[in-house]
């Protein structure tokens, strides 16, 4: 199969996974979006998939990013930021994308906000948390994140939506579901005190119906889709 047959293919098998898992956990059809992590893949395979329908894509690396967000202007994406910031690229990431998922510390939050261009709808957060077993370093401990929520929902131009996690790896269910429940119970927890987040960023091609049945709503899904990625 050439390249364009097989991610096609691809993205149907997600979608059909994706589709399942949200019907088992008995949850409405339009609950869990898909996002296409495109890290380490060239913006003609972004095009492909694109054209077969997929809206929001994710990128790790703002050096690599951009020249693909430039080239790919005319498609009119949603692109999520979901890689570690370095502070020296705020100000790109904040004219650039719609989403950044990997929030975790204030300073981050406070130049994102003044340097989100004011004719731009407010930029969507989530803060990323460290769970215990943490694949990335990045993301802050769970009895750190109101004080963050509550600074972040003064700043001007962001919307804070939730959260995200990305769990160290596991092909087991009972695994994956253990160390996704303090991210979702963390989640449950700020929506009783009155946070009305939306967000819940977590899954990705190892661990995503699992993330889907504990109650993700966007999952992150590179290598089921584009295959796996070199270095
Ligand atoms: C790379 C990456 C993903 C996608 O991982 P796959 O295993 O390729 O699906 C999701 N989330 C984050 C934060 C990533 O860096």
């Amino acid at each position: 199969m050439d390249r364009s047959t097989t991610l096609g293919a691809r993205y149907t098998e997600v979608q059909t996974r994706l589709a399942a898992a949200v019907q088992q956990a008995g949850r409405a059809p339009d609950s869990v979006s898909l996002l296409a992590v495109s890290k380490h893949k060239p913006a003609s395979a972004i095009a492909e998939l694109a054209a077969a329908g997929q809206h929001a894509f994710g990128e790790n690396y703002l050096q690599e990013a951009l020249p693909k967000l430039r080239a790919l202007a005319n498609c009119k994406l949603e692109w999520h930021f979901i890689g570690k910031i370095q502070s020296n690229k705020t100000r790109d990431i904040a004219a650039s994308f719609s989403w950044v998922h990997t929030v975790d510390r204030l300073k981050i939050a406070e130049r994102l906000a003044s340097q989100r261009p004011a004719d731009k709808p407010p930029l969507n957060i989530c803060i990323e948390v460290n769970l215990s077993g943490e694949v990335s370093k990045g993301g802050i401990s769970p009895d750190k994140v109101v004080p963050l929520a509550e600074q972040i929902d003064a700043l001007p131009n962001l919307r804070l939506r939730g959260l995200m996690a990305l769990p160290a790896r596991s092909e087991d269910t009972f695994t994956q579901t253990q160390r996704l429940r303090p991210l979702v119970t963390l989640f449950k927890e700020l929506n009783t005190a009155g946070w009305m987040l939306d967000t819940l960023s977590m899954g990705t091609t190892h661990d995503f119906e699992t993330a889907i049945a504990c109650g993700s709503t966007i999952v992150r899904i590179g290598t089921a889709l584009f295959g796996q990625r070199d270095g």
